[in-house]
């Protein structure tokens, strides 16, 4: 019975509580019931795309009262990061959406939006699907003459309809390669977010955490020696189940059969 003693869970968002704009059947009201009965719940997110906001009104859309503390994504962990190094009035080159940069401009910290410069303090690192060689040869210059890198997540994909893109972490791959350096990354299985949702869940004597990506959602939980729990109804197909090491604690379908569990 995993979810005996258990008074915290950590749980992912795309693949184990909705698929796109899709709510995953039965998802939604395993959640009101675990929160009713008790349990902690913090969402962990990689995707660093959306603001903390926009989080708490696609949840409130799909019936999930959630408060602003009970969400962190990437983006979160990478302002909570700097803010706490006293990043103002620093340079950076931002690889990444106007999320990340209104975030970073938050900081105080200054945007190099000059093309044809190269002096920044730091190089950060998201998603940002215009991308190009321009970009790889300023961010990797950069770096070489000493900018910090970081990244918000190294997730290689993300799921769009139906098929695999490439995620943030492809571009980091590339950046890290011309570079010759490693960035400091953020999102699970990473430090800095695991940290951050323990930080959110102090006090709760035994953790689980839910998701649907080994490499990321579990792989964070086994570091921070929490219960892990894979759902079925993401990108991990009941085939690979049997060659995962470490196994999970718990295989389901999906969220909706944690109730029972
Ligand atoms: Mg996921």
């Amino acid at each position: 019975m995993i979810r005996e003693g258990l008074d915290g869970l950590v749980c992912d968002l795309d693949g184990v509580v909705y698929r796109g704009s899709d709510p995953i059947p039965g998802s939604v009201g395993a959640l009101a019931r675990l929160a009713a009965e008790g349990l902690r719940i913090v969402f962990a997110t990689n995707n660093s795309e959306s603001t903390v906001d926009q989080y708490l009104a696609k949840l409130g859309g799909l019936g999930i009262e959630v408060e602003e503390q009970q969400i962190v994504t990437s983006g979160v962990v990478l302002a909570e990061v700097l803010a706490q190094r006293g990043v103002a009035g620093q340079k950076a080159l931002v690889v990444g959406g106007e999320g990340m940069v209104e975030a970073l401009e938050g900081l105080g910290v200054s945007i190099l939006r000059d093309p044809s410069s190269t002096k920044a303090d730091l190089v950060v690192v998201g998603l940002d699907v215009s991308f190009d060689y321009q970009m790889l040869t300023r961010a990797s210059i950069a770096v070489r003459e000493g900018a910090t890198l970081l990244a918000s997540n190294a997730d290689a994909s993300y799921p769009v309809s139906g098929a695999l893109w490439p995620g943030s972490g492809s571009i980091l791959a590339a950046i890290e390669v011309a570079s010759g350096r490693t960035a400091e990354v953020m999102g699970k299985p990473h430090r800095p977010m695991m940290e951050a949702v323990a930080k959110r869940l102090d006090g709760a004597s035994r953790i689980a955490i839910v998701g649907d990506r080994p490499d990321t959602d579990l792989a964070g939980g086994v570091a921070m020696g929490w219960a892990t729990i894979l759902v079925l109804s993401g990108v991990t197909s009941p085939e690979e189940v049997s060659g995962l090491i470490p196994p999970p604690d718990l295989v389901l379908g999906s969220l909706a059969e944690l109730v029972d569990a």
